[in-house]
Formats: structure tokens, sequence, C-alpha cells
């Protein structure tokens, strides 16, 4: 099969290499569809972690299951299904208590380099990643670039819930990407009005098919001023912040009203993630800042019902289709900044 690999920073070199046996605990699924994600674009600028000289990345996953092992029941060949990359290990303090994102031992596709990535034609699927893993079946009729859609919804979703994102809230949006443009319409479908915050022109062009109340560029135009107006000067219910920068978070604690929430979405760089807050405003305001980080396996079952719905379009969010074969092409066009979701068809 073919298969991309991950050799050096920004070199991907698409590799032929044996197909992998069915393990009897699993299946192999034929890869139709897989999504860039921020995740592997991280990697992508980074190269493969030191002592590795090669991975498949890739974990936005929607196929075909084509082979299966004689031990395990739930797949059958001809099952369509999609993945999202979270392994737990099971009996961690987390796992116990069903905290399967936080696990101690978690392990993800395409990012733990022992578990190869979606971004090849074949895909195996051992019993451990069907049993601890996520895997669940599309919706009839679902294309694959929707299947590989639920995985990103899917941290959104979640943490939307943490913050109890409802009628009437004001929610600001801090970059529009493709999670960033995920947040405006989960925001807007669980009522609120919702405030993006963009310095890109063609992403701010691109988030307002999403259906936001109001954009704003930070470069030129003062979002606290926004805020206010459009909160009769209370201040933003809840502020997302939606991409790797620091400032953000920090200007997040300023806007937003007390008793608020500001959910950090976005990691920051490995290197560098200390960042200033205002802490008296947190403790005399009552603002909470709360992290999010992926979410539980049944989320992943959640998104796809949504995409299926229409509530979360594919055709807004997935601007971008390539071949395997053109690989290197997908990654340059997701780090340009200028498309939303791009996936990969094989
Ligand atoms: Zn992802
Ligand atoms: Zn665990």
């Amino acid at each position: 099969m073919k298969a991309a690999f991950l050799t050096a920073p920004r070199a991907l070199e698409l590799r032929d290499i044996p197909d992998a046996a069915v393990p009897k605990d699993g299946v192999v699924l034929d890869v139709k569809a897989c999504g860039i994600c921020g995740s592997d674009l991280r990697r992508w600028k980074e190269g493969p972690p030191p002592g590795v000289d090669g991975m498949i990345p890739g974990h936005e996953a929607a196929g075909i299951v084509v082979e299966t092992g004689r031990d395990q029941s739930r797949f059958a060949v001809g099952d369509r299904i999609a993945i999202a990359p979270d392994v737990h290990c099971g009996h961690c303090y987390y796992c116990r208590r069903g905290l399967y994102n936080l696990c101690d031992g978690i392990r993800f596709i395409g990012v733990t380099p022992e578990l190869s990535g979606a971004l090849a034609e074949r895909l195996v699927l051992t019993g451990e990643i069907l049993a601890h893993g996520i895997v669940h079946r599309m919706p009839e009729g679902m294309s694959f670039a929707e299947g590989s859609l639920a995985e990103p919804s899917c941290s959104v979703l979640a943490s939307h819930e943490r913050a109890g994102t409802g009628l009437g809230d004001t929610v600001v949006v801090m970059g529009a990407g493709p999670i960033g443009c995920l947040h405006v319409i989960i925001a807007k479908a669980r009522g609120a009005a919702v405030i993006v915050s963009e310095p890109s022109p063609v992403r701010r062009r691109l988030a307002r098919q999403c259906g936001p109340d109001a954009i704003v560029d930070p470069t030129a135009e003062d979002l606290g001023a926004c805020v206010r107006q459009m909160t009769a000067g209370v201040g933003a219910d809840i502020v997302i912040c939606a991409n790797p920068i620091a400032e953000t978070q920090t200007q997040a604690v300023q806007i937003v009203r007390k008793r608020g929430r500001v959910i950090l979405f976005g990691g920051l760089p490995k290197a560098n993630p200390l960042v200033t807050l205002d802490s008296n405003r947190i403790h005399y305001g009552e603002i909470e800042v709360v992290g999010a980080f992926s979410y539980h396996p049944t989320v992943h079952q959640r998104a796809l019902d949504l995409i299926h719905r229409k509530v979360i379009r594919a055709d807004l969010l997935v601007t971008h289709t390539f071949g395997l074969d053109e690989i290197g092409r997908a990654f340059e066009a997701a780090a340009a900044g200028e498309a939303l979701k791009v996936v990969v068809t094989t």
C-alpha cells in the first residue's frame, strides 16, 4: 500500500510498503478520507520525534472495513466507519472515573509514533484500538469527507458543553481557522450570539458563511469596543481562545464579563506556554478560566449525528481536497492559512 511518511521538518515522502496483516482481534480499514489537523501541521513543521526516522500522520479518518480478524465480531467487511485518534489505557485514575480524555497513558493514532496514522491507503485497527479507541459506524448516506469531519467537531462540541453555552449568551471566538469556524457553528446552534476575531481577510470571508453576528479584524478594529457595544457594556459571557496565540488569552480575560468563562481551547507552542492574565480581574470578577482538551468517546457518535443532520455542514468547512499523491501540496495548503479544512482522499 501507499503511505505518507513524515521524514523531516516539512518533508513528506510517499512510500510503497507491504500491507499489514489483519490482527485476529482487529480490522483493516480502506481509508477513503483523512482531514489534516492543526496538530498534524505542528508535527509537520517540527518533523518526527527524535529517534523516529519516519512516521505516518493523520487521525481524522473515515473509510470502509475490508478485512476482519476472526476473533472480533463488532464490524463486518463493507462497514463504513469513522475514527478519532485517542486510545486510552482503561485502568489509570482517570480512566476508572470515565475521564478517558485525561488518561495518564493516552496515546494517539497518527501522533504516537508506534500508532501509524491514516494518511495511507489502509489503516490497521487493532483489538486494543477497537476496545479503548474511538471507532463508530457512519450514518447511512454520509460521505467520507463528512465522516472525517466528526473528529475535529468533537472537541468543539465537548468544550461548549463544558462552557454551558446557551440561549442569549454572547460568545467571542478568537481565531477563525477550521476549529474557530466550528465554534461559530456550534455556538450559534446552541442559541448564542457570536463575535469572531480573526486577522486574516481570507479566513474572515470563510467564517462569514458560518453565520456569526459580528466579525472583527483585531489588527484594525477594537474587539473590546465591539464586545461592549453588543453586550450593553457588560462584556462577553464566554470567550473561546481557538488559536495558539498567548496574547489572545490575555485579551480574553479583559473582554469577558464578571462570572464569565474563558475557554483555553488552542494549545500554545510547547517551548513557550506561559501567559500573563490579569489575576485581579479573575479574582474580583469571579471569572472562570477553563481548559478544554479532547472529549469523551461518546461525543464522536454525537458529532456524526450532527453532521448527518447538517447542523455541522461539511460544505462550509472542507475548502480543499487533495489525493494522497499530492500530500505535500495538501500540507502546504493547510499551512498557508487560506484554507479551512483540508481533506486528503485515498
Ligand atoms: Zn484532529
Ligand atoms: Zn488511562
